[in-house]
């Protein structure tokens, strides 16, 4: 059966992320979009109200919520500003190995510092070499008895600055390509160094910085699953989190739609409101056809993990439509807004920014059609990822 009908409990859940949004994230999203402040205030208050870390199983102290429950939050608090979204979510993307594959202990530990405070963790896969060609990584792992020794550098990495610990890949044969690289959880006080803080054109309250690993020890049962297996570990991981960017996406594209649809019943244009010429009319139809349209693969991508089925194909066609709709959108939008939405009062500039990013992280568009074709031009009966980039 098919049926698009949230839960009562779905639907008070949504409307709780977007009171949260509407109250402490849109009235000072501009402000902090100026400046590039990190909302520390915001992240306490939505992990107080349990905003934060909802995918995270009860036993270790999370609310255990559905990704389709995810993804109503994600779109609502990224209606709100997408960049102190990435900030909020990021905990999603570097608790998801570790959820994933690590070992019991692993996550009593370190999910229990994410539920027991409004602590942050990062997912650190990226290097200047390796972006989406993830297996020419250089960052190594070499095993010294009871201890793995990290040396290397990542780049572009969300929270990096404020992480209390990150999920880091790194290669443990140095030969073998994505099939040598594992992950680990490195705590920040092993001897994480914060590089640079990056200055960006959109999201800019999110936080994104180098780190690097100069012969960091950590313990070797922090290793996450088995040894040269993280390359699976990281694509069933954005398998994971592609339903919450597309929704994130999602919230954006409605944020430029709104303001737009209003913008165009108050701007008069020979003598009516230029919602009443038929060309922006189509505008305003094209994006509300392409929301929903993002919004329903979506909702599909993440019911399919809840239902335990394999999504690669419709993560992707998720991420990748969700994220050029915001793309397209916001520019829209702008359009609507005329010449005003070129400046930096009006609200959709900052849109226009903020989405661009959503075609680049975790796998950019580019990579999305990548493993759209693979996924249709070649199905495999095994299921385990090929050797294409992330
Ligand atoms: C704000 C921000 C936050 C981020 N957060 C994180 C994070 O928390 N953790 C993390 O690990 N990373 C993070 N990233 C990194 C992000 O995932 C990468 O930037 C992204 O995967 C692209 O890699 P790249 O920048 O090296 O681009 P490249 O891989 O160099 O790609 C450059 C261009 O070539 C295209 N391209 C590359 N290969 C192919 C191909 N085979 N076929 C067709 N086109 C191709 C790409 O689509 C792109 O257009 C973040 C990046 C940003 C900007």
């Amino acid at each position: 059966m098919v049926d698009f009908t949230l839960t009562d409990e779905q639907k008070s859940l949504r409307e709780m992320a977007h009171d949260f949004a509407a109250r402490e994230i849109r009235p000072v999203a501009w402000e902090y979009d100026k400046d590039g402040t990190w909302p520390e205030e915001i992240i306490k208050k939505a992990w107080d109200v349990g905003l934060m870390n909802s995918h995270i199983p009860e036993e270790y102290g999370g609310a255990g919520a559905s990704y389709l429950d995810g993804c109503l939050i994600e779109e609502e608090l990224s209606w709100g500003c997408s960049g102190i979204q990435t900030s909020l979510g990021c905990n999603g993307l570097a608790t998801a190995p570790l959820i994933a594959g690590g070992s019991d202990e692993l996550k009593k530990e370190y999910l229990g510092r994410l539920t027991e405070a409004p602590l942050l963790a990062s997912f650190c896969l990226t290097e200047p070499e390796a972006g989406s060609d993830v297996a020419n990584m250089r960052t190594t792992a070499v095993k010294k008895g009871d201890k793995y020794v990290i040396n290397g550098s990542k780049c572009f990495i969300t929270n990096g600055s404020y992480a209390n610990w990150y999920t880091v890949y790194a290669k443990t044969d140095k030969e073998a390509g994505h099939r040598g690289i594992s992950a680990f959880v490195v705590p920040r006080d092993a001897g994480v160094v914060v590089d640079k803080k990056e200055d960006k054109l959109g999201q800019r309250a999110s936080n994104t910085a180098t780190v690097s690993f100069n012969d960091v020890e950590i313990p070797a049962d922090h290793l996450i699953g088995e040894e040269n297996h993280g390359f699976k570990l990281a694509m069933s991981t954005l398998d994971r989190t592609r339903p919450g960017v597309a929704a994130m996406a999602t919230g954006i594209a409605r944020a430029a739609f709104e303001f737009a649809t209003d913008y165009s019943r108050e701007r008069v244009t020979f003598g009516v409101p230029i919602a009443m010429h038929q060309a922006i009319q189509f505008i305003i139809a094209d994006m509300a056809t392409e929301i929903e349209a993002a919004r329903l693969l979506t909702w599909k991508s993440a019911v399919m993990l809840d239902n335990g089925e394999r999504n690669t194909l419709v993560s992707s066609h998720a991420k990748r439509f969700a994220a050029d709709t915001a793309m397209k959108t916001a520019t829209e939008a702008v359009q609507v807004y005329g010449g005003y939405g070129f400046i930096k009062e009006y609200p959709v500039e900052k849109l226009f920014r903020d989405a661009k990013i959503m075609q680049l992280y975790e796998g950019t568009s580019q990579i999305q059609r990548l493993v759209i074709a693979r996924e249709t031009l070649l199905p495999r009966r095994v299921q385990e990822p090929a050797a294409v980039p992330a």
